[in-house]
């Protein structure tokens, strides 16, 4: 059921699905695309279900002094992010059918007043269509690869040499993808064989199939690799990041080859113009490793964090052990944790499927006259939610939206602090008063602030990971989260 290649297609099925609105120009702008799939398992285990619950595309990230008291800007518009907020909406709808009594696929009630749990058989999955930027991105290249340039675009570079058969087998799956309707894939018996092994046997088998891989950047093996010729591969180089490493920490000492980047260390999301206090894909994906992916807010009413089981990147420059740095590594010895956390690092995948819009299918289908190539601005989000389900942003607020229209409610994302925020406080509102969860008992709850600090036990697990794992992540401004 978590075979990558399926996973992948069923998301770019799922962008092709959406209306145009905020999708990059065809051969001149490119993006980057990351889904939330929930995979439910059937009591006999016989039968699989996925299904797209969060979808998000984007490139950008606004500068510091763009940052809004109010909540009502979306700083980070990387597409991990935006599916990962599009994914609170859709889990907040899920609670609100869940407290009314109304039920929900997703949650079934906990122990514990007021809480609950996932059902049995469900988790989620994310798919993200590139390495994520900041330290997994940092990957080596073996000296029969061309040199770099950020960001990363060694892709095109091995297509050339592979004589581009694969490429039109690409340009066809793509294709194909584009033209299927099947909005879900049911996996039935037929499937028991690799079902029976759940996760880790399937983890087992994609890792082999993805380092054989020929479209594969580089992996440690290469190393001590010997190729046809004879000649030795040696790890000459490695692809840049444009992510800067945080304040207070030690710095890239940015000499050529592959000592330009310190490995390991947090970094701030990349980008030209003004910096950005949002740190990078790399980090918080790490990050959802151990506080999971839901947030302080709903940390109120689940008994456990909720993780990604498996991460599942497509084709694109990648490095399973850079990505197990990265992503595992950093955080797998921290501990103390309270009682609904754990150290749960995803399981890591690669597909061979690449997304028709990312930067280097962009560059093989750009034509000369149409102008130079760029990442799209726009950043779309869809979540499996009734109301309002698409959500499409430029510069942190609703793409299209006038000068004079900032500042109001039509300007707002759904998917920005104050919104999340007011979603929220209307599933507190939508709670019997005696099913609500404890923590949420206090009178003095009122701004955003309160509310996050007032989730005790997500609030001991992040001061555990922050101490024991990042003690350089840069904390939060108080006065940018006390809107109400
Ligand atoms: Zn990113």
């Amino acid at each position: 059921p978590c075979d990558p290649q399926n996973i992948a297609k069923l998301c770019y099925e799922r962008f092709s699905q959406l209306p145009r609105r905020g999708k990059p120009e065809p051969g001149r702008e490119w993006t980057l695309l990351a889904a939330v799939l929930q995979i439910t398992r059937g009591a006999d285990s016989h039968s699989v279900a996925m299904e797209v619950v969060s979808l998000g595309t984007g490139t950008k990230c606004i500068g510091q002094t763009a940052m809004s008291p109010t909540g009502d800007v979306l700083n980070d518009s990387h597409a991990e992010v935006i599916a990962r907020r599009g994914c609170i909406r859709y889990l907040i709808q899920e609670l609100h059918g869940a407290v009314s009594g109304r039920g929900s696929s997703v949650f079934c009630a906990a122990d514990e007043r007021g809480k609950w749990k996932l059902r049995p058989g469900v988790s989620f999955l994310l798919f993200t269509s590139h390495t994520p930027c900041g330290d997994a991105s940092i990957i080596p290249m073996t000296d029969s690869q061309p040199q770099p340039c950020p960001p990363v675009t060694s892709v095109k570079g091995h297509e050339q040499t592979d004589g581009g058969g694969d490429l039109k087998r690409k340009a066809e799956e793509s294709g194909e993808v584009q033209n299927s309707k099947q909005p879900r894939l049911e996996e039935t018996a037929e499937m028991k064989e690799e079902d029976r092994g759940d996760t880790e046997q399937c983890g087992s088998l994609n890792f082999n199939k993805t380092s054989e891989t020929p479209s594969q950047t580089s992996s440690s093996a290469d190393l001590a690799q010997t190729d046809g010729a004879g000649l030795h591969h040696q790890v000459s180089d490695i692809h840049r990041t444009g992510a800067k490493c945080v304040l207070g920490g030690p710095a890239d000492p940015l000499q050529p080859g592959v000592r330009y980047h310190s490995p390991g260390v947090l970094r701030v999301k990349p980008g030209r113009g003004e910096p950005t206090l949002s740190l990078s894909c790399s980090d918080k994906m790490a990050r959802w490793g151990v506080l999971g992916f839901q947030g302080a807010l709903l940390s109120h009413y689940l008994q456990e964090a909720l993780y990604f089981s498996t991460v599942v990147v497509g084709k694109c420059p990648y490095d399973q052990e850079v990505m197990q740095r990265a992503l595992v590594t950093r955080c797998a010895c921290v501990s103390d944790l309270p009682a609904g956390f754990s150290v749960r690092p995803p399981e890591l995948l690669q597909a061979t499927l690449e997304f028709p819009f990312s930067q280097a299918q962009t560059e093989l289908q750009h034509q000369a006259g149409q102008g130079r190539i760029s990442p799209c601005g726009a950043a779309i989000s869809w979540c499996n939610i009734t109301e309002q389900p698409l959500d499409v942003t430029a510069n942190g607020y609703k793409h299209g939206v006038t000068k004079k229209a900032l500042g109001t409610a039509k300007a707002r994302s759904l998917l920005c602090k104050l919104e999340l925020f007011h979603s929220f406080l209307s599933l507190v509102s939508a709670t019997d008063p005696s099913a609500l969860p404890n923590s949420l008992r206090k009178a003095e709850l009122q701004t955003y602030w309160d509310y996050k600090q007032a989730s005790q036990s997500y609030q001991q697990a992040w001061q555990q990971l922050r101490s024991q794992a990042f003690p350089l992540w840069p904390r939060s401004d108080r006065n940018l989260l006390l809107f109400h």
